[in-house]
Order: C-alpha cells, then sequence, then structure tokens
C-alpha cells in the first residue's frame, strides 16, 4: 500500500477587535485556500499553541493588548509566523510596527491600512511563501562551549579578515576594518556571530579583544614595512570599555611594534555604550588623549545616540547598514541617512556609511558630501595579503 502524504491547508489567523472585519476577511482567506480562523481578542489568542500557524493577519490597534504586544510575544515565543499587518493608523505606525518584527526576525509579508482592498488582501496572501512552522525548524545557530573557545584564542586559530573603506569624495582607500574570523580545525571558518556571544557571555571577550587588538597592530606593522600603511579599525565589546586599562594595555602594544596611536580605531556599538557610563568615559577619554580614534559603530539602531555623541568623544560616527541598504526604496530610512550626514559633519566627525552594496548608492553617497564608503560593492571583507594587492590596484 503507498501512503500518500496530504499537505494539509495552511493555517491563517485573523486577529482583530472588529469582529465583523475579522470575519469578512475569513471568508476571502478560506476563498483562497487557507484554513482561516478569526479571533477577536489578542489576550486569548497568546494563549494558544500557535506552534502551527502560518500566517497571522495582525490589526495593530486593539483594546486590551495593541499589535505590538502581539508581535514581542511572538518573538519571545520563537514562533515562525509570517505576519500581515493592518492598522486604520496612518502609514508611519506600520512602517515602524514592521521595522520592529523585522529587527525581531519576523517576516512581514505586508503593511495595509484599513480598510484594506480586498483584491490587495487576496494578492498578499497568495504571495505569501510557506515555510514549515516552528515545530520542525530549529532556528538556533550551531553553538561552540566556552572551553572550546578559550582554546581556539590561546592556539591562534582566531585570524583576521578586512574590508576596505573608501574616501568617496578622493576615491581613495582611507583604512581598513579588521573583522575576526574563526579558522576551526574541523569546521572551517567560522563567522563572528557565531562567537563573539559566546565570548562575551563566558568572560572570554577580554582575551579575544586583546587577541585581535595584538593581530590589528602586528598587521599594520607588517603593512608599513612593505610600503602600505594605511588606518586599521577593530570592534570592541561593551566589557572592554569599562575594562579601565585598556588604553594603557593597547598604548603599550602599540609602541612595542612602533605603531602610530592615530593607526588604530576603535570602533564600539551604540548599544555597548550603555549602562557604566563613569567607567566608560574614563577609558574613552582616555583613548583618546593617547592618540587613538573612535568610531560609534551601527549609528541609529541603538539607544540614546544623540547623548552618546554628545558625552563621549567619537571622531567617526558609521551610520547603520540597515538604512543605507534600504535608503532607495525607503524614504525615512534615506532621511537618516542625511541626518546623520548632517550631524556628523556639523560635529566634526567622519561619516562612514557601511553596508554600500550598488554602484548607484554609492552615488547618491557621494552627492550628499558622506566621506567615507564600506560594503560589498567595494570589496567583501579579505585575507591580509588579498587586501594588500587590492590596495595596489586602487
Ligand atoms: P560590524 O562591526 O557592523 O561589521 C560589519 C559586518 O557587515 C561584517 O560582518 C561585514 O562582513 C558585513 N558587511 C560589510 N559590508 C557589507 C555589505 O555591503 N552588505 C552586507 N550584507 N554586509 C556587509 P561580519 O564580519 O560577519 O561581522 C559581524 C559582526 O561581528 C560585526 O559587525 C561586529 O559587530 C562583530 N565583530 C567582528 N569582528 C569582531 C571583533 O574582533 N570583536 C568584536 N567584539 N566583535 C566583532
Ligand atoms: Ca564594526
Ligand atoms: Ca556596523
Amino acid at each position: 500500500m503507498i501512503l500518500v502524504k496530504i499537505m494539509p491547508q495552511p493555517t491563517l489567523y485573523i486577529l482583530d477587535d472588529d469582529q465583523e472585519y475579522a470575519n469578512l476577511l475569513v471568508e476571502f482567506a478560506s476563498g483562497s485556500g487557507w484554513n482561516a480562523i478569526a479571533e477577536y481578542d489578542p489576550v486569548v489568542f497568546l494563549e494558544k499553541d500557535l506552534s502551527d500557524v502560518h500566517v497571522l493577519v495582525l490589526d495593530l490597534n486593539m483594546p486590551e493588548l495593541d499589535g505590538i504586544e502581539v508581535i514581542r510575544a511572538i518573538a519571545e515565543k520563537k514562533y515562525k509566523i509570517t505576519l500581515v499587518l493592518v492598522s486604520g493608523f496612518d502609514a508611519r505606525v506600520l512602517h515602524s510596527a514592521q521595522q520592529l518584527a523585522e529587527a525581531h526576525h519576523i517576516k512581514v509579508a505586508a503593511s495595509l491600512t484599513k480598510p484594506i482592498p480586498i483584491s490587495e488582501f487576496v494578492k498578499v496572501l497568495a504571495s505569501i511563501e510557506l515555510e514549515e512552522p516552528s515545530k520542525d525548524t530549529p532556528v538556533e545557530k550551531e553553538k561552540f562551549s566556552a572551553i572550546e573557545l578559550e582554546h581556539a584564542i590561546k592556539n591562534d586559530e582566531l585570524i583576521l579578515y578586512f574590508q576596505p573603506q573608501v574616501n568617496i569624495q578622493t576615491g581613495k582607500l582611507a583604512g581598513v576594518e579588521a573583522l575576526v574570523r574563526w579558522l576551526h580545525p574541523e569546521k572551517g571558518l567560522i563567522f563572528p556571530d557565531q562567537f563573539i556571544n559566546v565570548a562575551e557571555k563566558n568572560n572570554l571577550i577580554g582575551a579575544l579583544t586583546e587577541r585581535v587588538l595584538y593581530l590589528a597592530v602586528k598587521q599594520n606593522k607588517k603593512w608599513r614595512d612593505e610600503g602600505f600603511n594605511t588606518i586599521i579599525s577593530v570592534n570592541i565589546s561593551a566589557d572592554d570599555i569599562i575594562s579601565l586599562n585598556l588604553p594603557e594595555k593597547l598604548k603599550t602594544l602599540t609602541e612595542q611594534y612602533d605603531v602610530e596611536a592615530r593607526n588604530i580605531v576603535i570602533e564600539l556599538t551604540e548599544s555597548a555604550v550603555m549602562g557604566e557610563l563613569t567607567a566608560q568615559l574614563d577609558v574613552l577619554n582616555r583613548l583618546r588623549m593617547k592618540g587613538f580614534s573612535l568610531s560609534i559603530d551601527d549609528f541609529g539602531t541603538g539607544y540614546s545616540s544623540l547623548s552618546h555623541l554628545y558625552q563621549a568623544p567619537f571622531t567617526e560616527l558609521k551610520i547603520d547598514q540597515i538604512f543605507i541598504m534600504r535608503m532607495l526604496e525607503d524614504t525615512e530610512a534615506m532621511v537618516i541617512v542625511k541626518i546623520c550626514i548632517m550631524l556628523g559633519q556639523m560635529l566634526g566627525m567622519h561619516i562612514v556609511a557601511e553596508g554600500v552594496e550598488t554602484k548607484e548608492i554609492y552615488d547618491i553617497l557621494h552627492g550628499m558630501n558622506c566621506d567615507i564608503a564600506q560594503g560589498y560593492y567595494l570589496s567583501r571583507p579579505i585575507p591580509a595579503d588579498e587586501l594588500f594587492e587590492w590596495a595596489k590596484l586602487y
């Protein structure tokens, strides 16, 4: 006997406190082949097991619990549900709810303003690509143990890749960003998103950063000896900037290799600059006083960006790549990029646009007087010797 596996109808929920409206949408969705269910109460909805749900048509404005809270709850429970956002509010609310969902890695198929034209609703439903729901998709990335990572740091398994930064106005190389990789003896090249958090959680980030700084300074010296004098940016984590002896350690290291302090830029993300501000300002100021440059990374995505700029002595501002990548399609991203450039200029900082993937975006940034570009359009991060060859041609 042959068993035929029948594909069950995909499940779609409509969550809207307007019962009549919800029922109407259910009718159309059922007509398009969905197992469509209406729910009017978000509290009841969130008590259900939603692991079989493929799509949620979510009304953002409900009295008891609003759509934003529902998005957060879905993210927390790691349900893999595709959202269709609906709101009677203006487009800005929809836009920012969509950002929130995407920041939580939740797919948003469409954002629609009420009243939804039914033809559009049906079109959106037809365009949704179905994924297996939460149950059988392990989304967890491969994790490494602290012991393995500690071993890697000690045994020279960490290496640096370098990504060029080009001065948009002159077309010349402005510097390179060092990005750490783990050359695992069995698993090959491993990217930082798989082990930086392991280091941060297990008190290994200090050792990792020390190793990265050592490799960067050594590389800077080697290149200079080969006639290539460049600036290297290095990433540090939140815990590093409360380590009070970081400035002295770095100074000793650069002196040891006869590398000028102005050849080293320390990048830290906005979200790293939070919490223990007193200790951080102490370290940041002393780094500056010793001649190192300071860059605020992923600018625009963290909290209270402006007050950080006001308090800490940053010399460079890196606009987060999310805004750069979206600026052609998304007017709000474009506005943010413009404001960041203006802000940086007025504060006398270098402005770096990260995530420049096309010539079109590069040219627009040129027109906007942005200083520096970094991204796949110019080059991906590459090993030191390849970077050296790349720089020769540039
Ligand atoms: P980041 O500092 O924001 O680095 C930029 C990331 O964007 C890099 O990923 C780079 O490969 C990627 N990227 C550059 N241009 C483009 C582009 O045009 N398009 C796209 N889609 N991506 C682009 P990578 O190397 O995987 O690094 C990820 C993150 O890991 C870094 O983000 C940084 O936060 C962290 N990281 C890397 N190296 C270190 C390190 O030595 N120490 C610490 N603490 N963190 C590090
Ligand atoms: Ca960075
Ligand atoms: Ca960045």
